[in-house]
């Protein structure tokens, strides 16, 4: 709490009443290169891509970083919990409701329509051919969008969390994986004329990287990085991921590595409290969860045997299944209901209901590893601030009270239960296998 006598549920409060002029100025600045993004749209800036590329981009993220940094700079370091409920934008309110239908709008444009946003693909072209030597598609858009949020909002996150070395260096790790292995080597892969691969992103998160079909692209790629790419998603897939998830749990992915949990921890922070923490939604969790991983194994299964009868068996059946895959979990749950629902459903929706890797890397935790959340249940007051921000919707406070480890499939050890714990309770371990449950 910030201890001000001020705070009101009044419908009209106001909110410009902390403010100091940079963060005035960074808001004019936000909403001039907001404006100008919009301006873009009617084809305006088509003549002087570069300049209004500038202009709209650079403004937004200068006004945005202005207005952010010294809000948070300002109060205590951590999660302040005033007003948080009384935000229409963090708690469901009209705000959430209108930014999560420009979430879902916009995906559903991306993936269906790219056509109506062809002046902002234009918009970076610039950009793309500096990097990838050609012209942008939605595909360089969207990265560009989805880099420049992960950069601006982990920058938030930063200076919200600066007394916890844990955040500061996961949030720079999420920031570093998404910048370099997501956004700019795909992209110098493309200008040197190699197979477009990303290095962080793994069967079945990526389910292309095991199919036939990406294999026979890479293997017909003239020099040995193909060979090496397959290498590299074999080896991640099936040596890396169980070693690493050994030794450290989850987290060593989904919080550290992973683009869509990065999303997630910096983009999705402003709404981690609003993850259900009903045992109905731990039900749903683990029923679609394990659904979505069946169904992509299926799906590699048959892919895999259709290629080894050359089809004359399974006929059209495993390309129905890998078509069907792309659209109902690869585009509609993991970008439009995975993003568009963070205002409504919490940050980690596709993360905690959809993600097969997620799937993998919790049966691994949970009875293969070596990491757990100590409890020292004696210190715990109750407050129920590790519960109310866990982003995965574990209740946090009934282990703590109990003074149980807490090892869950779920927990991606992303250490904000641990960061806003005003007594110290919980402790993130990676320990011997023995007495991980510790049930009273
Ligand atoms: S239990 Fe803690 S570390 Fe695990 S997901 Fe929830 S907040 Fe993050
Ligand atoms: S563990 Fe910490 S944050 Fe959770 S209820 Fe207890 S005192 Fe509060």
């Amino acid at each position: 709490m910030n201890g001000s006598a001020d705070i009101s549920m009044s419908l009209s409060q106001n909110v410009h009443q902390d403010m100091n002029v940079t963060m005035k100025a960074g808001l004019g600045v936000f909403g001039f290169g907001l404006l100008m993004l919009f301006v873009c749209l009617t084809g305006a800036s088509n003549a002087n891509p570069a300049l209004f590329f500038f202009l709209s981009f650079g403004f937004s993220v200068v006004g945005g970083l202005m207005y952010i940094v010294p809000q948070l700079k300002k109060s205590p370091a951590g999660i302040r919990n005033n007003n948080i409920f009384f935000s229409s934008a963090m708690s469901r309110g009209a705000i959430a409701w209108i930014i999560g239908i420009l979430f879902t709008g916009f995906y559903i444009v991306l993936y269906w329509f790219p056509h109506l946003i062809s002046n902002w693909i234009r918009l970076v072209d610039p950009l793309s051919l500096i990097l990838r030597g050609k012209t942008a598609d939605q595909w360089f858009l969207y990265g560009t969008f989805y880099t420049l949020a992960v950069l601006i909002m982990g920058t938030r996150m930063i200076v919200k969390y600066r007394h916890s070395r844990y955040q500061i260096l996961r949030t720079s790790s999420v920031m570093f994986f998404q910048l370099g292995f997501a956004f700019i080597i795909p992209s110098l892969l493309e200008l040197l004329n190699q197979p477009g691969f990303y290095f962080t992103y793994f069967w079945p998160l990526r389910p292309y990287s095991l199919w036939p079909s990406d294999f026979q692209n890479l293997l017909a790629h003239p020099g040995g990085l193909g060979i090496f790419m397959i290498f590299w998603g074999v080896i991640m897939t099936f040596i890396a991921t169980p070693v690493l998830t050994y030794f450290f749990g989850k987290r060593w992915y989904c919080s550290w590595v992973c683009g869509c949990g990065g999303l997630a921890e910096t983009l999705g922070d402003p709404f981690r409290q609003l993850s259900d923490k009903s045992l109905r939604a731990w039900k749903i969790e683990r029923i679609l969860i394990y659904s979505v991983l069946i169904f992509v194994t299926v799906t590699t299964s048959l892919l895999w045997l259709n290629s080894y009868f050359s089809g004359t068996i399974l006929g059209n059946l495993s390309g129905n299944f890998a078509s069907w895959y792309g659209f109902l979990i690869g585009s509609v749950f993991s970008g439009v209901i995975g993003t568009g629902f963070y205002p409504i459903m919490g940050s980690r929706v596709w993360c905690r209901f959809g993600c097969p890797m997620a799937a993998i890397l919790g049966i691994l935790q949970k009875y293969y590893s070596r990491f757990r959340i100590t409890t020292n249940g004696s210190q715990c007051i109750s407050c129920g601030n590790c519960s109310t921000y866990c982003e995965m919707g574990i209740d946090v406070r009934a282990y703590a009270q109990r003074g149980e480890n807490i090892v869950r499939a779920s927990c991606v050890g992303c250490g904000v239960c641990s960061a806003v714990c005003p007594r110290g309770v919980l402790n993130l371990e990676n320990g011997p296998s023995e007495k991980r449950f510790n049930i009273q």
